[in-house]
């Protein structure tokens, strides 16, 4: 097909994986030796920066309002984990989103910097929170000669076209001693009957799925030092969702998000904030009992650029 490539796996170049996804026309392979999970053939960079940073990636003002509550207890939460090796200086966030990492960890004494590919994202996060964004991929040529303290990024590394090369760039751009934090899942170690658990793996935008073995392997590929991976088992909060998934509860619209705050939609808001609270326990504070490896979880790794 036009526009495709087929890959090999980026860490030990075979090929002949099974194929344990098949979502959208596309098939994902699994190197089970490397634990990593590869779309194969996959789109060609271009066609995938070009859906990042095309106009209908278009997010309403609104919709930057009404996630702020999940979002800032996820970033307090990071920010918690990553003082315990970083307690200030400058921060990189990729793929930025809305920017509410950066506002909280600025609230902190954090120096916040964002590269973020969606035009309308990075528009809020120059003009609304007075935080200075790029929004060009991450690359060599990225703020000059600008080193930063720490690079941080949530659900990113999955989406890269090639995640060996990018964090060596992260590398380049970390001070000498400086961290790197990034968020992920390890679906390359998950075992299969757990997917049906999962309601969409969102094929092709998602172009890697990788493991424990993987993800060691990638960080210190590239230079780093591991200092710890967190493992969060997400199981309880994907059968909380899927449950609250079943009863329908109504979606939010323009329209009621329009309107002014009316008592019944205090109350809904309320409700919804105390589902995103029992989420985020789930996610995070039960998750956090040790399971096996093939539990689906979220990882935080925090690795570190060797001082010279
Ligand atoms: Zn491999």
């Amino acid at each position: 097909m036009a526009g495709m490539e087929d890959i090999s796996c980026i860490l030990c170049g075979s090929n002949n994986g099974p194929v344990v996804i098949e979502e959208n026309g596309f098939d994902g392979k699994k190197c089970e030796p490397c634990s990593l999970i590869y779309i194969s053939p996959r789109p060609q960079q271009q066609a995938v920066l070009n859906i990042y940073g095309h106009d209908d990636a278009y997010i309403p003002a609104h919709a930057h309002v009404e996630s702020t509550w999940p979002k800032q207890l996820h970033a307090r939460y990071m920010l918690k984990l990553i003082r315990q090796h970083c307690r200030r200086g400058s921060l990189l966030e990729i793929g930025a989103g809305a920017g509410y990492f950066l506002a909280e960890a600025r609230k902190i004494g954090f120096d916040p910097f964002a590269i973020e590919l969606n035009p309308a994202q990075a528009e809020f996060i120059r003009s609304t929170l007075n935080i200075p964004c790029d929004n060009q991929p991450l690359s060599y040529e990225s703020w000059k000669d600008k080193q930063f303290d720490l690079i941080y990024h949530c659900d990113v590394i999955s989406h890269l076209h090639d995640p060996l090369a990018e964090l060596r760039v992260m590398y380049d751009k970390l001070k000498p001693g400086g961290h790197l934090v990034f968020e992920t899942g390890n679906l390359g170690d998950v075992d299969p009957k757990y997917f049906s658990l999962i309601p969409a793996f969102q094929y092709p935008d998602p172009l890697f799925f990788f493991g424990q073995r993987s993800l060691r392997e990638i960080v210190q590929r590239s230079g780093f030092k591991l200092i710890k991976m967190h493992q969060f088992n997400i199981a309880p909060q994907l059968r909380f969702m899927n449950f609250m998934r079943g009863k329908k509860l109504p979606a939010h619209t323009k329209k009621s998000a329009q309107r002014p705050l009316s008592r019944s939609s205090a109350i809904k808001t309320l409700l919804k904030n105390g589902c995103h609270t029992l989420s985020f326990g789930l996610r995070y504070h039960l998750g956090s009992w040790p399971v096996s490896l093939s539990t689906p979880q979220t990882v935080v790794l925090i690795a570190q650029k060797p001082l010279e």
